[in-house]
């Protein structure tokens, strides 16, 4: 075991004072700023057009937790007491329903609704239930991201990707039931041993890579990586976890989404974009588990995203030379020269100096050595490494009226 985390030292955000900014670029300066070269001009365009979306999303999260406090308050009163949920889901994929399971604790809360652990009552396993509120993701614009992700899952067969059994939905939910993966977050394990030393960081790096090799194999760009994503077996082996932004795309595609920290130029720019975009998060993700944070980080996102167009990629000192090169190959904001999107894909980025010592055929097989093993006392249900979320009054199973009937259909 190579990495022993200290307690007490989990932060949620990212909270990194002194990381290197270019200057700062407010909207005034967008309107008044003279002598741009057109491509500048271009860019400051979309960084406004971005400063909108970023309003827009948060205005979206302001009247989510408005509508969120509405409904607490009235659920303390009778209207939820008066209530009588019904607890059967309707089974369109004819394998599940709700009342096959027992509703356990919270593992996680997402944008749309939140993760449980559950028991079946036919066999007695555990597995993990995801929820998403439909209302919430009509409403945020998610739709069609929701029923891309019940695709890919369905699809998706391998070791590093976590597996889905099947979904139904109720009047007011759609559910997916998964795997229960024991050993918690990579991003939990990450924030309390700060960074990772370089070997570790290589073995969390080359099981996310076979992953991507392999959706990249099958046209699916996943869009979304990051240590949150990432969730350790009770062996330490990754298991990479919510396919909301997974999409197959045989070609090219445009829409912005991901993780501010994590998106890649071509997709801020709104530039047609494909594969490459998950290469340039990996190089990412290389970068925080080394160093403990992201190379672009800023507190507000559209520093973020300009010093993602624009920001000198900077080392700390204690990363070693084939880390450096394997990464500023990665984050390279020239498609035409990143590593993963060149002739021989994730060839070359496989048989780059950084992963020599990889043995690609065992790592895929997992018959290798994990660094760390997540220290789980009890059987198939422990949920020690899972932090504790707030639990609320469950009311699914709903019938009745579905207004967005329609939109779910494969649920
Ligand atoms: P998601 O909305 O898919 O990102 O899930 C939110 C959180 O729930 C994740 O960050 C995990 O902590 C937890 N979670 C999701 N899927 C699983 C799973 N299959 N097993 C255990 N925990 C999970």
């Amino acid at each position: 075991m190579y990495i022993d985390p200290q307690k007490n030292n989990q932060v949620r955000k990212l909270d990194i004072p002194g990381i290197h900014k270019k200057e700062n670029m407010s909207e005034e300066h967008v309107r008044d700023d003279d002598g741009l070269t057109a491509e500048q001009r271009e860019q400051h365009l979309t960084l406004k057009k971005l400063s909108e979306q970023v309003r827009a999303s948060e205005r979206e999260k302001e009247a989510r937790n408005e509508q969120q406090q509405r409904e607490a308050q009235s659920s303390d009163g009778s209207q939820a007491k008066n209530a009588t949920p019904v607890m059967r889901g309707k089974n369109t994929s004819g394998k599940y329903c709700l009342t096959d399971f027992q509703i356990l604790r919270t593992l996680g809360t997402g944008s749309f609704g939140r993760v449980h652990l559950v028991r079946s009552n036919h066999n007695g396993r555990f597995y993990a239930l995801k929820v998403l509120k439909k209302q919430t993701i009509v409403k945020l614009k998610q739709v069609e991201h929701t029923n891309d992700e019940r695709r890919m899952l369905s699809v998706v067969s391998h070791p590093f990707l976590i597996r889905m059994w099947g979904t139904f939905q109720d009047a007011e939910q759609v559910f997916m039931v998964m795997d229960y993966i024991e050993g918690g977050e990579l991003f939990s394990l990450l924030r309390k041993s700060q960074r990772f030393p370089n070997p570790v960081a290589k073995f969390y790096a080359a099981e996310v890579c076979l992953a991507l090799e392999y959706l990249h194999a099958n046209e699916i760009i996943y869009r979304d990586l990051k240590p949150e994503n990432i969730l350790l077996d009770r062996n330490g082996h990754i298991k990479i976890t919510d396919f909301g932004f997974a999409k197959y795309v045989p070609d090219v595609t445009y829409t912005l989404c991901g993780t501010p920290d994590y998106i890649a130029p071509e997709v801020i720019s709104t530039k047609p974009y494909n594969k490459s975009v998950d290469w340039w998060s990996f190089g990412i993700y290389i970068y925080e588990m080394l160093a403990g944070y992201t190379p672009f980080y800023d507190a507000n996102a559209m520093k973020t995203y300009e010093n993602i167009l624009n920001a000198e990629l900077k080392f700390p000192p204690f990363f070693n030379a084939d880390a450096q090169d394997l990464l500023s190959k990665l984050i390279e904001r020239d498609l035409s020269k990143r590593l993963g999107n060149l002739q021989n894909g994730s060839e070359d980025v496989k048989n780059h100096p950084w992963f020599s010592e990889v043995v690609w055929e065992k790592l895929l097989s997992r018959n290798i050595e994990t660094p760390y093993e997540p220290p789980i006392q009890q059987g198939q249900g422990d949920t020690s490494q899972f932090d504790r979320y707030p639990e609320e009054e469950i009311n699914y199973g709903v019938e009745g009226d579905d207004p967005y009937a329609d939109l779910f259909k494969d649920f």
